[in-house]
This record gives structure tokens, sequence and C-alpha cells, in this order.
């Protein structure tokens, strides 16, 4: 059986559109999570209407408390799938249902490979936005032991037992696409080309994906860290040659007072340095702060479960 794991955020105009498309797609038996992601529209009411009129598929729904973000529905949407194949797909029609059938059909062919990812071979997107994530892959490949694939999707498919190690991991932020990498396992990449949405916009702006870039770095990299102590000797070294021509200077020429402009630079240089060393620090201990915390990921309000409504 496959396991569709469908986060939504205000996709009630997408919801039977991705069904119809799927019912089209699929021969085989079908598991569908769909994970309400505290949308402010009516998709919750479009997933109930949609288990009740189909009711002899095996329809789930997963309503959040709140908005809790996509990374969070995943995970919820991953506990819940019991699939041999379990895939992860938006509910935009971004990406279609027919590469499901291609990622099982790779699996079922290939008993080496335990993963597939779907990788989009030719980005739609500005210039600007391809060089940011070009950017961003470049960068953290060097600074985490964590490799990233570039342009890899979180549109995947997974055997069961990856998704179980996969909801091992407990951390309250969570970037998939490292969590994905981290635990291992014999990944397979797929192109894909991706769709216009079929209605509704991106929940996604620069800004957000910013953070979520930093997310990346901070979660999968205690690089940044080390730059305090990289920084820290380099200062320390230039102190030092400054301190033997001061010292020099003074035994040579006596007491000399100029310098001024030298030392109003140095202030500036080393407490702007000192303050993005803090910010740094600062950004991980927060997130250990609430890392310690324990804060579930997700609150469920309620849930359309298949074989309970039956
Ligand atoms: N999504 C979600 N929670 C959010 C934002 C998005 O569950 O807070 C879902 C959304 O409904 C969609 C998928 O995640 O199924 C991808 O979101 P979107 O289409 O906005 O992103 P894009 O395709 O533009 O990267
Ligand atoms: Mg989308």
């Amino acid at each position: 059986m496959i396991s569709l794991v469908i986060p939504c955020y205000n996709e009630e105009k997408n919801i039977n559109e991705f069904f119809i498309r799927c019912q089209e797609v699929f021969d085989e038996d079908v598991e569908y999570i769909f994970i309400n992601d505290g949308s402010q529209d009516c998709t919750y009411e479009k997933i109930q209407d949609l288990s009740r009129y189909y009711s002899h598929e095996k329809i789930i729904g997963i309503n959040f408390s709140r908005n809790f973000g996509k990374e969070s529905a995943m995970l919820a949407g991953l506990k819940k799938a019991s699939g041999d194949y379990i895939s992860v797909i938006d509910a935009d029609l971004q990406q279609d249902p027919i590469y499901v059938l291609k990622m099982v059909d790779f699996l079922k062919c290939h008993d080496d490979y335990d993963s597939v990812a779907c990788y989009q071979d030719v980005r739609k997107e500005s210039k600007f936005m391809i060089s940011c994530k070009s950017l961003f892959y470049s960068m953290i490949n060097k600074i985490s032991d964590t490799h990233f694939e570039r342009n890899a999707s979180d549109f995947r498919t997974f055997r069961k037992y990856v998704v179980d190690s996969i909801v091992e991991m407990k951390e309250y932020y969570r970037f998939s696409k490292g969590i994905f990498s981290w635990v291992g396992y014999n990944t397979y990449y797929l192109p894909y080309s991706v769709q216009e949405r079929h209605a509704g916009i991106t929940s996604w702006n620069f800004k957000k994906l910013t953070n979520y870039a930093l997310d990346g770095f901070l979660s999968f990299s205690t690089a940044p860290l080390k730059l305090a102590t990289y920084l820290g000797t380099i200062a320390s070294l230039g102190s030092l040659i400054y301190m033997i021509i001061v010292i020099i200077q003074k035994l040579a020429i006596g007491n000399v007072i100029s310098g001024y402009t030298t030392i109003v630079c140095l202030i500036l240089l080393i407490g702007g340095i000192i303050m993005i060393l803090l910010g740094i620090i600062g950004s991980y201990l927060s997130r250990t702060y609430i890392e310690v915390k324990h804060r579930p990921i997700y609150i469920i309000k309620d849930e359309i479960n298949y074989d309970k409504d039956k």
C-alpha cells in the first residue's frame, strides 16, 4: 500500500482536484493522510466532505489546533502512515502524483535503494532566487557534516523503515531536508518538473525562505560558533604584532600620543565583531532553550480516522 502525506494550509480549492488527480493515477490501494495545518479557510471541511463522500477510500484527516508549519504537518502525517511506501506530496498539484508512481516503481525494482527524492532539473524561478538557493547549498555543504543534495525537494517516497527513523528524530526545529539526509540510507534522486499551483498562493516569501535557510545552518552545523575562535585568534595575533610595534616606537622615539584614528577604528571593528558573534551564540542558545522545554511539535484538535469513522 502507498501512503500519501499531504500537508495542507489554506488549500480549500485544491483538495478535491488533488484527490481526483490521484484517483486517475493510482490503481493500487492508497492511504490519504491530509493534515490541516491551521488553515483559515474551509480546508478541513473539504477533507471531511471528501472522507464522507468517498467513505470506501482510506482517508485520514488530522486537524491542528493552529498553524504549526509544513515541517510539523509532515511529521504528524509520517507518524500516522502505515503503507509500505510513504510519500510526502503538496496539496496544490505542483507535484504531480504520477511521480509518486514513478518513485514507488523505482523502489519496487531496486531493493538496494531505500528512498527516492524528486529534484527540479529546471527551476522556474527568478535568476536572483536561483543564485540565492545555489549559494545556500554551496555554503551549507561546506560547513555541515550532512550532505544536502542540490535542488532536492520534500517530494519524496520512503520505505516504511526510513520513516520510522525520521520520526525517531524528536527535535523541535525540523529542517526536513537535513533530517532526510541525516538518517542516511540509500536515496535515488529523480528529476521532475514542477507544475503551476492549481489554486491559491504560495505561503513562502523571500523573508520566510531566508529564515528557513538560517534554520538549516543552525540545525545542521555548529561551524558559525567556531567563527568566534578563528576571529579571536586572528585578532589576538594582529594585536600582538601591533603591541610589539608600539613598544618599539615607545623605546625608540619616546612618548608618542598619535594614533587616535587607529584606536577608534579598532574599537569599532572589534565591537562590531563581538556583537555579531554574540548574535550567533544567542541564536544557538535560544534554540537550545526552546529544545529543552520539550514542547510538543504540534497539537491535534481533532481527527478523521478511517477505521473509527467507518
Ligand atoms: N503548507 C503547510 N503549512 C504551512 C505552509 C504550507 O502545510 O504553514 C503546505 C501547503 O498547503 C502545501 C505545501 O505545504 O501543500 C507547500 O506549500 P506551498 O505551496 O505554499 O510552497 P511552495 O510550493 O511554494 O514551495
Ligand atoms: Mg506549492
